[in-house]
């Protein structure tokens, strides 16, 4: 048997809504309040980040005079 390691014994509870990998018991997750999904957000895991960017914010850079983000 190949060897495995310790998230693969762990039982998976749900799929991450950004990446679409499998959350385990014990992880850190935030939940979504409007869909009750779940993203990683532990140490080094940006999902939350990620998911929450992309549904909040639409343009992402510098505003001109005009109020245009260019
Ligand atoms: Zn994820």
């Amino acid at each position: 048997m190949l060897p495995h390691s310790d998230a693969q014994d762990a039982r998976a509870v749900s799929t991450c809504a950004w990446c679409h990998r499998e959350i385990y018991a014990g992880s850190e997750v935030k939940r979504i309040d409007d869909s009750a999904e779940f993203v990683h957000a532990g140490f080094r895991e940006d999902c939350a980040e990620k998911y929450a960017a992309e549904r909040v914010y639409d343009r992402s850079g510098i505003i001109d005079e005009n109020g245009d983000v260019i």
